[in-house]
């Protein structure tokens, strides 16, 4: 049995569970563990761009380092739109330099992100974390290749269950991300929206996980 917890801002240590821990940038230096992490600079905490950047290049070529984020766009928070849009076209070509897919924080943005991915055409996957928008944002951006990745909110919203009821399996993942929820909790909850067995949601994810990260010899 392995979970796979997609997203999250905490350290797991339960031998069952593979998780991509999001790095904060200023504990970049000092973590030296065998943890699989994600690194990039989050809309929020957009500020002196040279040296974020520097020290995220300094990791990027670890194995360790899974995934290029959480990065995105944020309408409600952060700082104007054309500054995290320059922020953010500087990840994706970091993805594509080194080849890892990119951790999608994206509040109000779907259509400016959706876009971008149009226009730049990448060969590396764009994750879509903390998916909760609709059924018709998920179709727009199933046709542009992104894959989503459901939180908590798939245990207690409605909107968030119907777009996952009707998101190809394929292109999911479950995290996390900052709460304390159990994944296993969210693996349950997929199988009883999705009417299969929590072991098929287990193979299924661990197929796409294998599929994006090129059969990552972790899993
Ligand atoms: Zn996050």
């Amino acid at each position: 049995m392995q979970f796979i917890d997609f997203h999250t801002h905490h350290i797991h240590s339960d031998p069952e569970i593979t998780s991509i821990y999001n790095v904060p940038l200023e504990e970049l230096n000092t973590s030296q563990s065998n943890q699989n992490i994600s690194i990039g600079i989050h809309p929020w905490e957009i500020s002196n761009i040279n040296n974020q950047f520097n020290s995220i290049k300094q990791k990027l070529s670890q194995s360790t380092v899974l995934a290029l984020g959480e990065c995105g766009l944020d309408k409600i928070k952060g700082p104007d739109l054309q500054t995290q849009i320059d922020v953010f076209k500087e990840h994706t070509s970091l993805s594509e330099q080194h080849k890892k897919p990119l951790i999608i924080h994206c509040v109000k943005s779907y259509s400016e992100i959706i876009k971008l991915r149009k226009d730049i055409d990448p060969k590396q996957p764009w994750i879509l974390h903390g998916f909760n928008s609709s059924v018709e944002t998920m179709n727009q951006a199933i046709e542009t290749g992104f894959y989503f990745s459901f939180g908590p909110s798939l245990v207690t919203h409605p909107k968030t269950q119907l777009t996952f009821r009707n998101t190809p399996l394929k292109r999911v993942f479950l995290e996390t991300d900052d709460s304390n929820t159990n994944i296993k909790e969210l693996y349950q909850k997929a199988s009883e929206l999705r009417d299969l067995n929590i072991e098929e949601v287990i193979e299924q994810l661990q197929y796409n996980f294998k599929l994006i990260f090129n059969n990552y010899r972790y899993l």
